[in-house]
């Protein structure tokens, strides 16, 4: 499927092609506080089937737990996380951000990773009142 992509600012924009099935959530600690909010929804595809069409992001390299290090790249002026990848050589992964993509909607999560940190509010967010707007 091809998407396309950029940062709240619009300063990096980007287009890709992923795998709708490849969608999934991760509820780790890191993913919690580098997206400010509950989890993390991400796409996953190789760095060949990525291309940056504007902008110039900034890398962040964040070590885990386990001591694997992985590099966040986000917009440097609005803070849009945009995607992470491997540190080092070989080939690379890029783990895209799904909330930057335009066609967000058509990527829903097929499965969850780190459900043990996960907020433990989350399965009651469908019995909250909605308001359509703010
Ligand atoms: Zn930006
Ligand atoms: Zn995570």
């Amino acid at each position: 499927m091809k998407i396309d992509g950029g940062c709240h600012c619009g300063a990096i924009t980007y287009a890709a092609e992923v795998d709708p099935a490849d969608v999934g959530i991760c509820h780790c600690t890191d993913c919690q506080t580098l997206a400010g909010t509950a989890f993390r929804t991400t796409v996953y595809t190789p760095e060949a089937n990525f291309t940056l069409l504007s902008g110039q992001p900034k890398t962040y390299v964040k070590t885990a737990e386990s001591g694997n290090r992985r590099a966040q790249v986000f917009c440097p002026a609005c803070g849009t996380p945009i995607y992470a990848t491997s540190v080092g050589a070989g080939p690379k992964v890029f783990g895209l951000r799904v909330g930057a993509i335009r066609q967000r909607d058509d990527l829903p999560p097929r499965k969850q990773c780190w459900t043990r940190s996960a907020q433990t509010w989350l399965g009651t967010i469908g019995f909250l009142p909605k308001i359509e707007r703010q």
